[in-house]
């Protein structure tokens, strides 16, 4: 059996378009949800006739906003997924949620499903930042969210967050992050705001009419965060991502060993392990390739229902539009810029060489010398290999560490 491979599904659609938000998603199109669906199930049905013998250690529908789906539409692609692919026992499944689209007939029909972990896209308890980032929940809304989901049997729950907002404050995030604890949680991700281009928060910026976030304040709300959540027993085990500390204590976090309630499916992505992506504007890294299927719904839908693809092989589907076979220098490049956003684990030597075939630092010597010196990147010696790891401050610079692994 070939190496594990986790599989990412696309849920291309919300009932509003939010101002900075530059994924694949579309509103209005709610419609085409049925139809959606079957395509799905085809993609899955097409790539589970051609799949190497693999396990499926963790789902993950990420969106857009899954939660618009039905609980029997969950099913049906669930069901097409367990008939198509070794599904590990105890595999996790994620769904993202926004906290205003679940019923507690919905949390238990998609329980029944086999899913087993909500992420729900907080963002802030603040009800102006949520105006202002076109958010249609307020936090009162978040807290009947968690709450049907505990009773539903969720024990495995994540709450999304964004800091570094247009004219927030400390003391505003500090507030989000209190209140959002208070609520328990096993897992928190926390992001600053990006202004993508072509997004309307994007051309607002660029045309001053939107005050840019303030790097220093997006420094220092990211380093009390670090702290408190580190006080509040929560381990950062990822720079934007931290997970109850049950048993592991911070310090046990090493190169295979994470906290108990740690994203197992986003470790399969930094630990540049392959994963399929199946949906509308899904990226895949398996079969030596990192490919993406194309973004239009309609496309999609149409491209899985014409099944003229006779010489498509794994991993490509006939939604692929963009394929690329990886070196092993685009491997090596991208196996650092991942591995190194593992904060505690970080990069170990005796892994580097047993996916290379060469030592680390006969690679990267004069890189790991510069940002070590830099005091952006730190050496340390776990279980007889030497680990390499980003700093605090390397934290605060990851873009800067990771330039140096790009060609
Ligand atoms: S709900 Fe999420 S995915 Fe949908 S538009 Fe808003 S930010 Fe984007």
């Amino acid at each position: 059996m070939s190496t594990d491979t986790s599989i990412y599904l696309h849920i291309p659609f919300c009932k509003h378009r939010c101002a900075y938000c530059d994924f694949n998603t579309y509103a209005g199109q709610e419609a085409t949800i049925p139809a959606y669906v079957e395509a799905l199930i085809k993609e899955i049905e097409f790539i589970g006739n051609q799949k190497p013998d693999f396990n499926v250690p963790t789902i993950f529908f990420g969106g857009g906003t899954p939660s618009l789906l039905s609980g029997p539409q969950f099913d049906s692609i669930m069901s097409a997924l367990f008939s198509a692919f070794s599904i590990s026992a105890n595999a996790e499944v994620t769904i993202e949620a926004n906290p205003g689209t679940i019923s507690p007939a919905k949390l238990d029909a998609i329980r029944k499903a086999s899913i087993n972990r909500i992420s729900f896209g907080v963002q802030s308890s603040i009800t102006e930042e949520l105006r202002m980032l076109e958010r249609s929940h307020d936090f009162f809304t978040v807290i009947e969210a968690v709450s049907t989901a505990r009773k539903a049997g969720f024990n495995n729950l994540n709450l999304d967050l964004i800091y570094a907002l247009p004219e927030q404050t400390l003391a505003s995030w500090q507030t989000t992050v209190k209140r959002v604890l208070e609520l328990e949680p096993e897992h928190i991700s926390a992001y600053a705001l990006t202004l993508e281009y072509g997004t309307p928060f994007g051309r607002w910026a660029s045309k001053g009419i939107l005050p840019l976030p303030d790097p220093d304040l997006a420094a220092d709300m990211y380093e009390w965060t670090m702290d408190y959540l580190q006080q509040s027993d929560y381990a950062q085990y990822e720079i934007s991502n931290w997970a109850k500390n049950v048993e592991n204590r911070q310090s046990t976090v090493t190169f295979d060993s994470f906290p108990e309630f740690a994203c197992q499916h986003n470790l399969q992505y930094w630990r540049s392990l392959p994963y399929l992506g199946l949906g509308a504007g899904a990226h895949g890294y398996a079969g030596g390739y990192r490919y993406s299927n194309v973004l239009r719904i309609k496309t999609y839908i149409d491209r899985l229902t014409d099944s003229q693809h006779a010489n498509l092989t794994f991993p490509l589907t006939p939604a692929t539009v963009n394929q690329h076979r990886q070196t092993q220098r685009d491997d090596i490049s991208d196996y650092m810029i991942n591995n190194l956003r593992l904060v505690q684990a970080g990069v170990a030597d005796s892994d580097f060489r047993s996916r290379f075939g060469s030592g680390l630092l006969d690679v990267f010597q004069k890189e790991m010398e510069d940002l070590i010196r830099a005091g952006l990147i730190e050496k340390k010696t776990s279980d007889g290999s030497e680990v390499f790891r980003l700093t605090r401050r390397g934290r605060l610079l990851g873009n800067q560490v990771f330039l140096r692994f790009v060609d």
